[in-house]
Order: structure tokens, then sequence, then C-alpha cells
């Protein structure tokens, strides 16, 4: 019997020049990999029969189609490291359908590396264990931070090799699901072909499924309005992106959701000390998509997207009658991108420090303790924890790094957060005491400002040594490494002895500090 999924389908009624229909291609012995229960209970599907047995692995790998399915690869372009290709596509993924969620939102079940298809080019169709379990891994550690991304239902082992540059690897296919699959390449794919039409059908598609509150709006103002839209939700990712450090790796314009959702984090990884210059993906040679530079990125991938809209936007005898007033009125959403992030990204940076009111010298407050960890090559995730532990202790003079195992303020026993192994205890010495004094114009109980610091700093991310580790393990066959890590950073926030082994950052010669996809 198949697995028997209530898919539904909304992209595969545009027309046959958004995607090319064809199925999976079987693989040799499907094993599984991981299985994401929660997910499939908020997808409404974990009483499925067999969704988690037999009857699953068959789909997620490929092997058998739910009756329901309506598999299909989507048609899309993109700026690759800046450089246009009006064809790129699902070259080795593949939509089976769509599931409406519990809270009755319509997601995208796709199987990534399920074999080749019109858009495969010169590739083999095939992913790969080690990526594969890196995207498992980070999507949920995302998700559990609160970030908007696409996660991973199922990954399983395809029994087959994939040939790569570094030899013959244990292939592996993704289950993803995703709010949906639309890219600002998808834009750029018709964009490309002067095909205005299709334009218009994807934006009241992207409309109607992510932003229906423009539903009603003219269609001429709706695509300034959708460009707005995209624009405050990636403003929105790129900073929670940052605070947690992470680095996205390929911010090709096929690699962002119009959704607002974290896609195709290939490369990705989260950073340990932090500098602003950080890159690791072995592919970004320039720095193009470095740590610091990514909502610069946003905004030029956005910059395509307000390109492709531009004929959407004119109407005659409206505001926007012709090309010249598109283009202005696009500049200007676009200009105003810079500020609606680093409205964002303040407001982050000012709950990391506990600060509920926002005050003239705060930028400045933010800015220098970023700096100041740049000069001591200080651990991100570990610096903003810590924070909580130095109100705790009163800042007690000297003793900035100095940690009590016993929360000062009876919250009960607290195993003390390692220490980095980089940045001396007092290097934040001199920053310190400004950041009391404007703690203090606020007057809240420290233990107040401490649980509100660790309430968003979490203890745990998706370190890359960790996560290194845990995929060479699991290509070995071994899947306990990952299983831990995957269960630890499902709860950030905890610092509790389970999670200890994975809070602590990396000795120098113990960092990744390259990443492959
Ligand atoms: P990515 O760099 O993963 O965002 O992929 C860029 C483009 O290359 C997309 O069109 C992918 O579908 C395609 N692609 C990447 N890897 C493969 C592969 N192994 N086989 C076929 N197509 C691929
Ligand atoms: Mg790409
Ligand atoms: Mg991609």
């Amino acid at each position: 019997m198949p697995l028997d999924l209530p898919l539904t389908h909304t992209y595969a009624t545009l027309p046959p020049r958004f995607f090319q229909q064809v199925a999976p291609t079987p693989v040799g012995l499907p094993a599984w990999l991981a299985f994401n229960h929660e997910l499939a209970a908020e997808l409404g599907i974990a009483d499925a029969a067999g969704v988690d047995a037999e009857a699953g692995l068959a789909v997620f790998a490929g092997n058998a189609l739910p009756p329901s399915a309506r598999p299909l690869a989507m048609a899309y372009a993109g700026h690759q490291f800046g450089h246009f290709v009006p064809q790129l596509g699902d070259g080795r993924a593949i939509l089976l359908g769509e599931l409406v969620d519990v809270h009755g939102v319509r997601r995208d079940l796709q199987l990534k590396g399920a074999g080749r298809t019109a858009f495969s080019r010169g590739g083999d169709g095939r992913a790969v264990v080690g990526p594969v379990l890196r995207e498992v891994i980070i999507g949920e550690a995302l998700h559990a931070l609160g970030i908007p991304t696409t996660r991973a239902l199922a990954a399983v082992a395809t029994g087959e090799p994939v040939l790569r540059d570094r030899g013959p690897l244990p292939g592996a296919v993704l289950t993803r699901v995703a709010a949906s699959h639309v890219r600002v390449g998808t834009f750029e794919f018709f964009a490309a072909r002067g095909d205005v039409e299709a334009l218009r059908r994807l934006a009241d598609y992207v409309i109607d499924r992510h932003y229906p509150e423009l539903a009603s709006a003219a269609p001429h103002e709706a695509a300034l309005a959708l460009l707005r839209a995209v624009s405050e939700r990636q403003a929105a990712l790129l900073a929670m992106w940052m605070a947690v450090g992470f680095v996205h790796g390929v911010m090709n314009t096929d690699n962002m959701a119009v959704s607002g959702e974290s896609i195709d984090f290939g490369p990705c990884a989260f950073l340990d000390e932090y500098a602003p210059g950080k890159t690791f993906s072995s592919i970004d040679r320039h720095g193009r998509y470095a740590f610091a530079n990514q909502p610069v990125i946003a905004q030029w991938n956005l910059a395509r997207l307000g390109e492709c809209l531009l004929p959407l936007m004119i109407a005659p005898g409206s505001a926007i009658p012709d090309e010249a007033a598109a283009v202005a009125a696009a500049t200007a959403e676009l200009q105003a991108f810079p500020a609606r992030f680093e409205a964002q990204w303040q407001a982050r940076l000012r709950a990391r420090l506990g600060l509920v009111e926002t005050r003239d010298g705060d930028d400045g407050l933010a800015a220098d303790l970023l700096a100041a960890m740049h000069a001591a090559g200080a651990d991100w995730t570990l610096t903003f924890r810590r924070l909580a532990e130095w109100v705790e202790d009163g800042f007690a003079a000297g003793e900035a790094g100095a940690v009590d195992p016993v929360d000062a303020f009876g919250a009960g026993a607290r195993a003390p957060l390692p220490m980095d192994p980089v940045a001396p205890a007092d290097f934040l010495a001199p920053w310190l005491p400004r950041w009391r004094e404007r703690l203090a114009a606020e007057a809240r109980p420290p233990q107040q400002v401490a649980a509100a610091t660790r309430a968003v700093a979490p203890a745990v991310i998706p370190r890359n040594h960790q996560v290194e580790a845990a995929l060479r393990a699991a290509e070995d066959g071994e899947l306990a490494p990952f299983r831990a890590l995957l269960a630890a950073v499902r709860r950030p926030f905890a610092d509790d002895a389970a999670q200890q082994p994975f809070i602590a950052a990396p000795a120098p010669a113990a960092r990744v500090c390259a990443t492959f996809c």
C-alpha cells in the first residue's frame, strides 16, 4: 500500500511553462536517516498509515508516489554570485504537492535529490548524506530559534553512491517542507523572457499564498506593495539570522524565497568568533556573502525582484503611468531597505542587552560591544549568553568573567557557561560600566534583565565543528552523534546538563572554517 497523503495542488494549476511534470527516479536501497514526528503532526499526517515506516520510506526515497501526488520540477532563473543565469530550475528537486497544515497554512512537500529533471543540466539530480543532514540540523535549529525557515520532514539514504569532487559519497533524499518554493529567481525566469502574463500570474499566486492582505489592491498597486512586503520580511529575516550569527553562504537570487523563509542554506554556518567579514562557503571566494554583507546582498536581490515587477506596476492614468515612474517608485522602495533592516537589527541587539526602552546612544552602545568582541575574537553566542551572568553577578568589579555556578538570585543551580577559549574574560571591562549605567536608567530588577537576555540569547547553536563531526560519523553509518546534536539544537535556550557538550566554543585549532554543499 503506497502512503496516502492528502496532497492538493495550486502550483500545478499554473500554466505549463511554470514547470516540468516529472516523477522521481527510484533508488536502490532506501534506509531511514531521520523522520520529523513533530513536523508530521503539524502537517496533520502523523497518523497516515506507515508514514514513518515502509510506506513512508518508499515515498520519501522517491520509490513510490502517493496516489494524490502530481510531481513537478519548478522553472526558475537566478543571479549566481552576481551573474545572471536565465535557466536554473529544480535540477534535483521534485514537488509532490501541497499539504494544508493544522494551522490552515499551505505547505509544499518537495523531494530534494530525487533524480534528474529537464533542469538538471550537467548535474546528476542527486544529493549526498552530509549536506542533507546539514539541512536537517540547520532547519531545525533555525526553527527552534524562532526564525522562519524551510524544514526537513524526512531524510533517507539511497544506498547508492554519488560522485562528487571528494570522491564517491553516500546518496540521500531530503523531504523539504516550505511555505512555498517561489524564489526571486522564479520572477526572473519570466522577466528574462519578457513574459508579462506569467509575471502577473506569479505575482497573483504569491499574493494569494503569502500576502493575502494585498489581494484587494488594484493590480498595479499590488505589484509595488508586494515589493515592499517582501522587503519587510527579508529585513526581519536578515536581522534574525544575524542576531544568532547565521551566515547563509549562497544568497543567490534563486536561494531567496519570496515567502520570507530561510531556504537553500547549503554551505551555511553559524559564527564562532565574531568577525564581520566571516565567510565559510568554499565557493564564496570574494566574500560576497560574508556575515555583515548579507543585508547589502538582500537589498541587491530585492532590486532584481523590483526589476521583474516593473511592468506590473504601470497603469495609464495612475500615479505610475510609465516605466520612468515605475523605476522611481521601485527605487524609493529599495532605498528604504537599509533603514528597515537597521531598525530590526537594532531592536534585536537591544533585546540582547536586556533593554526595553529605546534611547539615544543605544546604537553606539551595541556597536561598541561588537567592536570589542571583534577585537578580542570573542565567541558570538557565548558573549551574549554571558551577559545574563554579568547582570546576576552584579557586575562585580574585576570578576567580569568569573561565573558563580549558583544563580545569585536563587533561580537554582546552573552549570557555569564554558569559558570562551579565545577571548580573555575581561575583554569587555571598559564596556560593562556603560551598559550597567544604561540598564540602571530602566531600573528593572537584575533577575528580570537576566531572564530576558537568556530568553533571546541561545546557549546552543549548531557549532560547525559539532556539525562536521556528526556528518562525518553519519557518512560512516554512525547516526548517534547526529541525533544527539539534533536534539540539542532543538532546545537552543536550555543550558541544563544534557546541553553542556554542545555549548562550548571550539578551540582555535578545532574551528571548522570551510563548508561544502
Ligand atoms: P544551488 O547552488 O544548490 O542553489 O543550485 C543551483 C542550481 O543547480 C539549481 O538549478 C539546482 O537545481 C542545480 N543543481 C545543483 N546540484 C545539482 C545536481 N546534483 N544535479 C542537478 N542539478 C543540480
Ligand atoms: Mg543557487
Ligand atoms: Mg538553490
